[in-house]
């Protein structure tokens, strides 16, 4: 499209831009204006660091009869969010034809990074919806507020959660929350914690640095955090067979899970995210070898539990004990035996 070099328009841009440049800071909050002349003008707009869009408006020849053209570039915004917010510009912009169209769509532009909170997550967005889950999922986004409500489903079992997208997202963690679920209390409790934790690794240095690693730099964490209760907790959970025994861990129907910690079909889930039978994994806890900790039978990864927090010489002083026990009461049976 011919750009405007018509000495009419010129004038009309021209005494437009000086009404720009006087109100554009009160009328568009977070504005800058990188440059202003009949040709183009090109305005930075942010309202986080994340959710930032550099607005580049050139004039046509019949400007303003004719609609402007509007470019979008964003260091932070994915390409397909910026034609697809290209493409509402352009439609706003017809509302406007035969009048001043660089302040309404700089303010349209604004309105739209206030409105759509999960624009700083729109890739990982996509992801969720169309990748991560299927139709016998459940969906449900709240654009303005930055809140997605995800339902869950693998067989009888769900776990249904809503997560908020803060506004200074990836800067700040993903916030997650429990609806509902069928899972066991301490295995809905762990896939929470769980996920709560890899959020906040996303924007919180970890503790031990060393002093040659790069500045850490907070990531995003919409994507990690569905992924790991969605695929490693609801998908992975109720199909899984317990290390030792060989046999499914969870009962087909969420309604048949033990709730007793204490008896030996209670199921446990340790940090590797296998899931052991209680009887199954104590008695296994307190077996030798205790040489370098207990490692998961399936992962080889060393097991940390809360119920089996003890040190190898501990366990090795245990069993120790145990089997001494068990000597001293077969010697009895035996002497027994032998009066009889
Ligand atoms: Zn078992
Ligand atoms: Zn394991």
């Amino acid at each position: 499209m011919a750009l405007c070099s018509n000495p009419e328009t010129m004038t009309t841009v021209e005494s437009e831009l000086e009404i720009v440049k006087k109100t554009l800071n009160e009328k568009v909050e977070g504005s800058e204006l990188i440059s202003c002349h009949p040709v183009a003008v090109n305005v930075r707009i942010t309202r986080t660091k994340f959710k930032s869009v550099v607005v580049l408006l050139q004039f046509p020849d019949k400007y303003p009869t004719s609609a402007i053209i509007v470019e979008l570039k964003s260091k932070t915004l994915p390409p397909r969010l910026l034609a697809k917010m290209t493409e509402l510009c352009d439609q706003e912009v017809k509302k406007f034809l035969g009048k001043p169209q660089v302040i309404p769509i700089l303010v349209f532009m604004r309105r739209f990074l206030d409105e759509n909170a999960l624009i700083a997550c729109s890739d990982e967005f996509q992801y969720i919806k169309s990748r991560l889950l299927t139709d016998a999922d459940q969906l449900k986004a709240k654009q303005k507020a930055g809140i997605l409500s995800i339902r869950a489903n693998q067989d009888k079992y769900f776990l249904d959660v809503k997560i908020t997208v803060p506004d200074d997202y990836h800067a700040s963690a993903v916030r997650i929350e429990l609806k509902e679920s069928n899972f066991p209390d301490n295995l809905t409790r762990v896939f929470i914690g769980q996920a709560v934790d890899l959020a906040r690794q996303c924007v919180e240095a970890p503790l031990r640095r060393k002093p040659k690693d790069p500045p850490f730099e907070p990531k995003p964490s919409l994507k990690l955090v569905c992924d790991f209760l969605v695929n490693q907790c609801v998908r992975h959970c109720p199909l899984q067979t317990c290390p030792i025994c060989q046999q499914r861990a969870l009962p087909d129907d969420p309604k048949e899970a033990v709730t007793d910690p204490t008896d030996l079909k209670y199921v446990e889930r340790v940090y590797c995210n296998h899931l052991f039978h209680y009887g199954c994994l104590d008695k296994y806890m307190k077996t030798p070898p205790f040489q370098g900790g207990k490692k998961c039978p399936a992962c080889k990864q060393r097991i940390y539990h809360e119920r089996w927090k003890i040190t190898p010489k501990l366990a090795e002083e245990r069993w120790a004990h145990h089997e001494a026990k068990k000597r001293e009461l077969s010697e009895v049976v035996d002497f027994l035996g032998d009066c009889l």
